[in-house]
């Protein structure tokens, strides 16, 4: 591709971007195609001869589109939300045309230092103390593993990723059921087995870690020969937005010498606002938080912000020095890919710094404050429909809701979340809260107003009536 053809299509796809958001609402959110429709129309073998252009992008119109669940469309309120402000997309543009591997700090001095500044912008949006230094990951379950091996390392007097962990004593992790699956994954991957992740109960309207029963769970393994590691509290956990009580956490586990994981994966962005803090509070004395602006915060995927008290710590598990990865006579300079577990990183604070510069912490301050709003005035609505009862209440942007007057009522929520999104106006999916099937709502797109919240509404009763017929 010569330089005007690259530009002409690049224009293209910009152009073509612009629109596309442009006509989210008249789409479905959630892809209505059946499993395989999209590979069935892919031909089994690669091109001999290279094509035009025009014939891959019409397939990529004709073919791919169809096959997409609109993640930008302002009214997707399942999961959590994957935002991309658009001033984000501008600076990823940029990222994708440059194509740096950001590994080292001579591998594009811009993307290290820029990193280093807009994670402490960030650092300070959300009321972290100065002592914590960030890294951006790809994934909040790449800081958690992260977090998990130095939890290991640590414990093991930072032998474990030499001498392995088969002659070692057994290491314990504590964290509630309500943490993210990513956490059971690191303690797989982590080496430390399933076995040794104990699940401590939660009690109170937060849904948090009951901390008697975790100093017990920590004391008890003492006493037996576990060698207990760490812990990983949830701010916002991902089914009803669980909270543990940090403070508590933090205290238990550092006077037993235990190193504590924050994951505030989708809460931590509302910290840019003081009012949501208190659901976070004592989180200044935890070892390690993760948060993601690429959830609510408006950063294009990939961008999860890892803060650390003690990065030597991090850089002490994951560093290798071999001589083609030296920076000679760079003394002080940060490697970035030292503080992470793939070695090739691309530049991502770019996105950040533009979100942060483009919105101000106002503009996104706001856009959080509404969500939170709006998704509390859709709950207080439905509360005062008989047919619907609220199962767990807003925790900022996200509560769950039921809807009655069936037999099994699980069978009849899911059967009406799955009427909801073949419907494709909205989008939400279900949980299982104590054990029973709840609906989700969480409204997070970064695009929304206060009338997609209100068509949410509509959509859920008229369906729910319907349903009822
Ligand atoms: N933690 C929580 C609370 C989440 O909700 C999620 C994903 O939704 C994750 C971690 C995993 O995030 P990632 O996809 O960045 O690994």
């Amino acid at each position: 591709m010569d330089e005007a053809t690259f530009a002409e299509w690049s224009l293209k796809a910009a152009e073509w971007g612009a629109a596309y958001r442009a006509s989210l609402r008249d789409r479905p959110v959630r892809a209505q195609t059946e499993p395989g429709d999209i590979g069935a129309q892919i031909p089994a073998s690669p091109p001999q001869t290279g094509e035009s252009m025009e014939a891959i992008f019409a397939d990529f119109e004709k073919i791919v589109l169809p096959g997409m669940t609109h993640w930008q469309h302002p009214r997707f309120f399942a999961y959590f939300p994957a935002n991309s402000a658009p001033v984000s997309v501008v600076a990823e543009y940029l990222v994708t045309a440059m194509a740096a591997q950001c590994m080292l700090w001579q591998t594009s001095p811009a993307a290290t230092e820029l990193e280093t500044k807009v994670l402490d912008w960030l650092r300070q949006a959300i009321g972290l103390p100065d002592g914590f230094s960030g890294v951006i990951q790809d994934s909040a379950s790449s800081a958690t593993l992260s977090a998990v091996l130095v939890m290991r390392e640590r414990a093991l007097n930072w032998n474990g990723n030499k001498a392995g962990l088969a002659a070692g004593p057994k290491l314990r992790i504590y964290a509630s059921d309500q943490v993210h699956t990513s956490i059971d994954r690191a303690i797989w991957v982590s080496g430390i087995g399933e076995a040794n992740l104990v699940r401590i109960p939660v009690s109170g309207e937060n849904r948090g870690m009951n901390h008697e029963a975790l100093e017990t769970a920590i004391i008890a393994d003492k006493v037996n020969g576990y060698l207990p590691a760490g812990v990983i509290a949830c701010t916002g956990g991902t089914s009803v937005g669980a909270c543990d009580d940090i403070s508590d956490v933090v205290r238990i586990a550092h006077a037993r010498g235990l190193y504590v994981h924050v994951d505030a994966a989708w809460a931590g962005s509302a910290m840019i606002c003081e009012e949501f803090r208190h659901l976070w509070a004592g989180v200044e004395e935890a070892d390690s938080v993760v948060l993601n602006p690429h959830k609510w915060l408006g950063a294009q995927f990939d961008c999860s912000a890892h803060f650390i008290r003690n990065p030597e710590d991090l850089v002490r598990t994951l560093a290798i020095h071999p001589e083609f990865l030296k920076t000679h006579g760079r003394d002080g300079i940060i490697n970035y890919s030292e503080w992470t577990i793939p070695l090739g990183r691309r530049f991502r604070a770019l996105k950040l710094w533009f979100l942060l510069r483009f919105h101000g912490l106002d503009g996104l301050k706001s856009m959080i404050r509404n969500h939170v709003a709006w998704a509390g005035k859709v709950a207080e609505q439905l509360s005062k429909d008989p047919n619907f009862e609220i199962v767990t209440k807003p925790m900022l942007s996200l509560f769950s809701f039921r809807h009655l007057g069936a037999a099994d009522l699980d069978a009849h929520n899911l059967a009406l979340v799955k009427a909801i999104n073949d419907d494709g106006r909205i989008y939400l999916t279900q949980t299982r809260v104590d054990g029973r099937v709840a609906i989700r709502f969480q409204a997070g797109q970064f695009g929304m107003t206060e009338d997609d919240a209100n068509f949410a509404l509509r959509v859920i009763t008229e369906l729910a009536q319907e349903w009822n017929r």
